[in-house]
């Protein structure tokens, strides 16, 4: 039996305004070659200057990884020449990193180690037409942190799911917005496979510049595959850099794996060194919002939130700023959980509407519509119903209570509203009582519809339950 293990590389592009080496705009988009100038494309004579701010995200991203922060690193030049970087070097970091250790706990309890996180230049982008290719420069010098694990991982999922919690956690520090569909988060996966039971590595190979998750899981099942079928035909993998085929999810050979050697490091000369001065670093730590693991087991513990609602509403942080928001003042903190998982969540599906979590209801409306159901002035159906025309309409709670649903309901009625509902339907009823379970809810409605939804509807199957077995 064989084992698939797995390393890492994500790059992930920082939301500075302004690029890492000069004061064009990052913005994503534009006009190609709009958002350049002789430093970001590498022009004879031109000094970069290093973007305080970009060290600073990166240094908050280190932080939220849980990794120690070098106070002196030194930028260095990375050598290759492709047409997508006209200096034909990267300026990226190399023997002096600026965050080193780290790691991430993934749901199965294990660490994945991270290595170290860099800062480095992106490159331009390169644009298939027809036989031509054209080079669009806008994104070249965008600040960029690399950040490299351990080969910790044994299987797809665990890999996708360390990219998940990548992603909600430097969201939730506010360095990237890590959208994969616009690049500004990308992935490298190197692979190998061995024997189980085994401690020396395989022969790796890198499948670069995966954008999704969906291509990061199909690469590392095309990969291991591929390696094993090598493996069991006594054949040997050979060191190299692949490329990702969406189309068909399979892998083509690009170039032999270049090694360290190949791009000739060296400290770049019109760069000084990077010094974190102390309080910068205290300053950055002070800084730090809750992360969204210790906000998972504060929803969970001290909230009492169900794991599967407080996974969402920690998964993107506006959601749960507005959750936050919500509950200040509110004694069941998880009703308005539910309020948002339940009812909000089925309109608001998409990921995207999700990241950018903008409803028209606001916290205050949900809010006050929680405490009218904890003060008992609303019974929860009606909260319910209210809920779902405030969704509609951006309205707040009042505007659809009418004085039937403030009146409440007086809980010593509902004996005598079951009874009434069973003596008008007999039919059902009998229904009921030669096993067909479902017809007990039509009873339930009716008892709904004569309390115009006042009535709790548990209560009143039970009490119609307990009247018919007698
Ligand atoms: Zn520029």
């Amino acid at each position: 039996m064989f084992e698939m293990v797995i390393g890492l590389e994500t790059h992930v592009e920082l939301s500075t305004k302004t690029k890492i080496f000069c004061s064009c705009t990052t913005q994503f988009g534009g006009e190609p070659n709009t958002h350049c100038c002789p430093i970001c494309t590498g022009q004879p004579g031109t000094l970069p200057v290093l973007n305080k701010k970009a060290v600073e995200y990166a240094i908050t991203a280190g932080l939220a990884l849980g990794c120690r922060i070098n106070r002196h690193s030194v930028m260095a030049r990375k050598h290759y020449v492709y047409p997508d970087l006209s200096k034909a070097y990267q300026i990226s970091q190399y023997e002096l990193p600026l965050c080193e250790g780290g790691k991430v706990t993934l749901s199965n309890g294990r660490e994945i180690r991270i290595t170290r996180i860099h800062i480095e230049e992106d490159a331009g982008k390169l644009v298939h037409q027809g036989n031509m290719a054209l080079i669009d420069y806008n994104r070249g010098g965008v600040p960029l942190i690399e950040i490299v694990t351990e080969p910790d991982f044994r299987s797809a999922e665990e890999a996708t799911e360390y990219l998940e919690k990548l992603q909600t956690i430097l969201r939730a520090v506010k360095v990237s917005d890590c959208r994969m569909q616009e690049g500004s988060m990308r992935c490298d996966v190197n692979l190998s496979v061995r024997r189980k039971g085994e401690t020396a590595f395989g022969i790796r190979s890198e499948v670069k510049n995966l954008n999704s998750f969906t291509s990061v899981a199909q690469a590392i099942g095309y990969e291991f595959e591929r390696h094993v079928d090598i493996l069991q035909a006594g054949g040997t993998v050979e060191q190299e850099t692949r490329h990702f085929n969406a189309e068909d999810g399979t892998t083509t050979s690009l170039r032999d794996k270049e090694n360290a050697d190949d791009y000739r490091y060296f400290p770049d000369p019109d760069i000084i060194e990077i010094l974190v001065p102390e309080e910068v670093l205290h300053r950055l730590e002070a800084e730090l919002p809750e992360l969204p693991d210790a906000k998972f087991d504060r929803y969970v513990k001290e909230l009492g939130i169900p794991e599967d609602d407080a996974k969402m509403l920690t998964k993107y942080r506006p959601v749960s700023e507005y959750f936050e928001r919500a509950s200040e003042g509110v004694t069941q903190p998880k009703t308005v959980a539910s309020f948002i998982i339940t009812q909000m969540f089925a309109q608001i599906q998409t990921e995207a509407e999700r990241e950018h979590w903008n409803p028209d209801t606001t916290a205050e409306q949900l809010r006050e519509l929680v405490r009218l159901l904890e003060s008992g002035k609303i019974s929860r159906n009606v909260a319910k119903r209210v809920f779902t025309s405030m969704l509609e309409t951006g309205k707040g709670a009042h505007d659809f209570l009418s004085e039937d649903d403030l009146a409440g309901f007086d809980p010593s009625q509902l004996t005598s509203l079951c009874q009434k509902a069973i003596d008008e339907n007999p039919k059902t009823v009998s229904d009921y009582k030669n096993g067909k379970e479902k017809a007990i809810k039509a009873l339930v409605g009716a008892v709904m519809r004569a309390t115009k939804g006042r009535a709790d509807a548990l209560a009143a199957e039970a009490e119609l339950k307990r009247l018919i077995d007698q």
